[in-house]
């Protein structure tokens, strides 16, 4: 039989990330973007937008529990959370974790991308029931500039900075965000691979120094994305991130208030990082 494979081409680095395929269960065209699900040996099913892999059912916890525990522990009492894109339904799963929220409200553009993620990820779309869960299908862009004052934590899990995401990583987005969290909110952000994208990282950063008092960066390692070695930007407008400000006590797989800690990296090698050193 001959082997079969799906290949990523990243649209910034010369790079291609190769995924086997064992069968395609899914294709189709959204308004915004091409979907395509596919079941590969090792990764299980993997969602695909515009020919990136977004998700796959075996590693996506790390991904999820990363972008979502470590905002949310960041903050005191997050009862009001923000995530723009994650259509996959995998940070809600993990933010809805935290009993002190009250209301998670999810922006994703593309509408397809909730109803494929119902249909072909089932233990990742699962808290889309959650009464707590508000889906809204808008550009999170436009979205961010309604609100003053008004969210504890806002997640950014959206597609590469790319077309209509690209939008996501400006400064002046930044200045949406910081507006739209109250006096001690928490951003967060996936920044891409630190070791294919530097540049991606340091303009984000760059950006988020200008508008927030307090910026970092941490990372995790992600089986299913290319470079493996992933970065998060957080910011915040008044609580330190490095550490969980509360008892962890929600059910994970990897995430734990020591590997909270360790997720940041060492200052020296932080600030080598972003000045480009
Ligand atoms: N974990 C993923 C990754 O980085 O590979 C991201 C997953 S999630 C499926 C990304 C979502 O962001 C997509 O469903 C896409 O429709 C959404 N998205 C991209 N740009 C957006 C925007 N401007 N407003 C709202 N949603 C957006």
């Amino acid at each position: 039989m001959m082997d079969v494979f799906f290949i990523e081409r990243d649209p910034y680095a010369p790079l291609r990330h190769c995924y086997p395929v064992s069968k395609i269960l899914y294709e189709g065209k959204s308004e915004y973007q091409e979907i395509m699900v596919i079941e590969s040996p090792h990764f299980g099913r993997v969602l695909i937008l515009d020919g990136v892999a977004q998700c796959d059912e075996k590693f996506e916890f790390i991904y999820h529990e990363f972008i979502s525990h470590i905002p949310l522990y960041a903050h005191p009492n997050p009862e009001n959370v923000l995530i723009i894109g994650g259509g996959d339904g995998g940070a809600l799963r993990e933010v809805l974790k935290h009993k002190e929220v009250k209301r998670a409200v999810l922006v994703d553009i593309d509408k397809q991308v909730i109803e494929v993620s119902k249909s072909f990820f089932p233990t990742m779309s699962v808290a889309f029931e959650d009464p707590r869960a508000i889906v809204v299908n808008e550009d999170g862009y436009k979205y961010v500039q309604d609100y003053e004052q008004e969210f504890d934590v806002i997640i950014v899990d959206s597609t590469d900075p790319v077309g209509f995401a690209h939008v996501l990583t400006t400064e002046e987005f930044f200045r949406y965000v910081f507006r739209a969290l109250k006096e001690d909110g928490v951003y967060v952000g996936q920044t891409e691979s630190i070791h294919y994208h530097p540049d991606i990282v340091r303009r984000v950063q760059k950006s988020l120094k200008k508008v927030f008092p307090i910026v970092d960066l941490y990372t995790a390692v992600i089986p299913g994305y290319a470079g493996y070695w992933w970065s998060f930007s957080i910011a915040s407008k008044k609580h330190p991130v490095r550490n969980p400000s509360r008892e962890v006590s929600v059910q994970t797989k990897l995430y734990s208030a020591d590997m909270h800690r360790h997720a940041f990296l060492p200052e020296s090698f932080y600030q080598k990082l972003i000045s480009g050193e």
